[in-house]
């Protein structure tokens, strides 16, 4: 049987995105047309139009992280339904109900003591704005004016908005651009693979020497995610958090990217069995369904608040605690935490171990890289995007690499056949990169110094 025609005009309404519509880190118009998606359903994206002869493409991304159940699951669009018919939204000030309560209850109970108090808001960017607000706040209530800076480590990514732009890689991050207008911080190296006892000195030394003007030291713990898909020994998080205690510096951990499950322990910081003062969420929160984000701190840090000069926390967006978005962001943990998550982990990990190990032969690959169901290709170039995604999409799949990385972070329902598929995928797009660079005459391009999830531009 013939495709039925796609429903909406591809090429009208390409023009139009072209003409009017922002993409992600990208100039305006874009340098490449985006694909148009018609909907989604498991792990696949059913495009409006074939490309290389597929109308659907399974999808390694994740959208970003986030779809751990895949997309239009029952269990997820019957939350979302049944509180579209109570109510999707009301305001959060003077007004609560059951989806932000339960919600703040689960995230309470599911996480490392003693977080204790739930700050929702719409994105991670925001969390994060909210996490060093508090951490400003606690110091500034409890008569230490001086402890406003940030520490971190270089290679980390903790949003766009301003302040979790100051803690983004200095390098990375475009600080350049914005020199003499972010807050400048405290940057320490990116952390090694492995345990150094060296880098744990340079750690413990960093906060020692900054402690009477930093208000808190905030990482990715175990993998920063967009600054460069980089892992790093647990135990340099168990070093962090020994300094801040002994130099009274908060510690924050950005779980936005790492949190439920994708690490293979349901939050990574589990990994090191240390807790932080305040905890970020977001990304899978809601299984990628709607934007959601979650602050959490311990009884001290809200109780240095609240006892303060100005006793309230002065934050509240308009669509705090969202019931839509709580909704479903409970069905979703209850969903993951009700199946053998940790075992489809742990076999998402072999799977992309096999897939990816051929890898390591290839020109142009620097280094191949796998935790839980993350799984990484580095080149000795920036990947060329054009190349890469076509080499990608010739597989049926769909792959967003960024900087000098082709990497996966498939939903946590792939199927070991959907997984053989998208290694083959990433093994094609890191060969048609580096042929592509090859090309273009050497030496490669270096890796451009350009932002998280994705390269250049849309
Ligand atoms: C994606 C991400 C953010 C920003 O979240 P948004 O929802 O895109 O604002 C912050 N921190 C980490 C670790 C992330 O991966």
């Amino acid at each position: 049987m013939p495709e039925a025609p796609p429903a909406v005009d591809v090429a009208e309404l390409l023009a139009l995105d072209r003409a009017h519509v922002w993409h992600p880190y990208g100039p305006m118009p874009g340098r490449a047309d985006p694909l148009v998606v018609e909907s989604a359903a498991g792990v696949r994206l059913r495009l409006a139009t074939p490309v290389h002869g597929h109308r659907e493409v399974v999808d390694g991304m994740a959208s970003w992280w986030s779809a751990l159940h895949g997309y239009n699951h029952p269990v997820l669009n019957e939350a979302a339904r049944g509180q579209l018919e109570r109510m999707s939204h009301v305001m959060f000030g003077g007004l609560t109900h059951e989806p932000a309560v339960r919600l703040a209850e689960r995230l309470v109970e599911i996480t490392p003591e003693p977080l204790r108090h739930v700050f929702l808001s719409d994105s991670g960017s925001v969390s994060v704005e909210v996490a060093v607000k508090m951490c400003l706040q606690y110091w500034r209530s409890t008569g230490d004016r001086a402890k406003r800076r940030l520490m971190t480590w270089r290679g980390g990514y903790h949003g766009d908005t301003w302040q979790p732009m100051s803690v983004c890689d200095p390098d990375g991050g475009m600080h350049a651009l914005w020199s003499g207008v972010l807050p400048e911080q405290v940057f320490a190296d990116a952390p090694p693979a492995a345990y150094e006892q060296a880098y744990a000195d340079h750690l413990r030394e960093l906060v020692a020497r900054h402690a009477h003007e930093l208000a808190a030291v905030i990482v990715e713990p175990v993998v920063q995610n967009a600054g460069g898909m980089r892992f790093h020994s647990p135990a340099y998080l168990r070093v962090l958090r020994e300094a801040c205690d002994e130099h009274g510096v908060l510690l924050v951990f950005d779980e936005i990217a790492t949190g439920f499950g994708r690490t293979g322990t349901l939050f990574a910081a589990e990994q090191a069995g240390v807790s932080p003062d305040v905890l970020c969420l977001g990304k899978a929160l809601t299984g990628g369904y709607l934007s959601m984000a979650a602050t959490l701190c311990t009884s001290r840090v809200a109780d240095g608040i609240s006892q303060g000069e100005v006793p309230v926390l002065a934050h509240g967006p308009t669509f705090m605690a969202n019931p839509l978005a709580a909704s479903v962001a409970l069905a979703s943990v209850d969903l993951l935490l009700s199946q053998d998550w940790a075992g489809e982990v742990r076999r998402i990990e072999s799977a992309l171990r096999r897939g990816l190990a051929p890898a390591t032969a290839l020109p142009g690959v620097v280094d191949v890289r796998v935790l839980g169901a993350i799984g990484v290709v580095q080149l000795d170039h920036a990947v060329d995007m054009a190349a890469a995604t076509d080499a990608a999409l010739r597989h049926g799949v769909w792959l967003r690499p960024f900087r000098d990385l082709v990497y996966v972070m498939p939903p946590f329902v792939m199927d070991d056949e959907d997984l053989a598929t998208v290694c083959t995928a990433v093994l094609a797009a890191a060969s048609a990169s580096t042929a592509a660079a090859a090309d273009a005459g050497r030496p490669w391009p270096r890796a451009e110094p350009t932002r998280r999830k994705n390269g250049s531009d849309t």
